[in-house]
């Protein structure tokens, strides 16, 4: 898939809001600062599209953009700064969970991680929720420029096995970097195959 043209549509604070689901939607999550903006603007190739995480007020919303009048993305607030004793459930906002259990032409989420970084707990119980709930995701990792080659493999294998511990089959896993435009195409191609 090609991107031709990109632009907000609409931000919410209630699902009932969001636009009718009229085209297929791909929707991103991850922990604040994983690299959410960074990736969403590099797939669309528009600098400023998704804005920077610290933007006050965007990042609790459920931001909707139209891509080549045909598909959403949807940029979806952060999760994973709660304290360890709430379970993962009390750590999304009601809106995210409304989101991704009710949103019914969700396509695909794109499931951010740090590439730098092993399995997080978070992540590793938010992939669980996801399939236990029937929600299509693939992992992305994030920032992959700041490893050398052997690191990133060393860190995919151990991410790899450490998400094997659970599942029998993985999702898909995606090797990116806003910096470098690495995954773009590979991204762009998934996002195609499943509209
Ligand atoms: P968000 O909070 O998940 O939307 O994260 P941002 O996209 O705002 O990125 C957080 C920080 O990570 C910023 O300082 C970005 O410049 C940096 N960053 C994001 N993506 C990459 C990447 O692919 N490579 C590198 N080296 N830095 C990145």
């Amino acid at each position: 898939m090609k991107i031709n043209t990109a632009k907000f549509l609409i931000s919410n604070t209630d699902i009932e809001k969001c636009p009718k689901d009229y085209f297929p939607e791909f929707a991103f999550i991850g922990r604040s600062n994983v690299g959410k903006s960074s990736l969403i603007n590099m797939l669309c190739g528009v600098k400023n599209l998704a804005k920077a995480s610290s933007t006050p007020g965007r990042t609790r919303l459920i931001n909707h953009f139209v891509i080549n009048s045909n598909t959403f993305f949807v940029d979806l607030p952060g999760y994973g700064y709660a304290k360890a004793s709430h379970t993962l459930i009390e750590q999304f906002q009601k809106l995210t969970l409304d989101y991704l259990l009710k949103r019914k032409n969700l396509a695909c989420l794109f499931a951010l991680i740090d590439g730098r970084l092993p399995l997080q707990p978070i992540d590793d119980d938010f992939f669980t929720w996801c399939a236990k709930k029937k929600i299509p995701f693939a992992i992305v990792l994030t920032k992959c420029d700041k490893l050398t080659k052997n690191e990133l493999n060393k860190n995919i294998r151990a991410i790899e096995n450490a998400l094997y511990v659970k599942w029998q089959e993985l999702p898909p896993i995606f090797i990116t970097s806003a910096t470098n435009k690495i995954g773009k195409d590979d991204l762009l191609e998934y996002i195609g195959s499943i509209k």
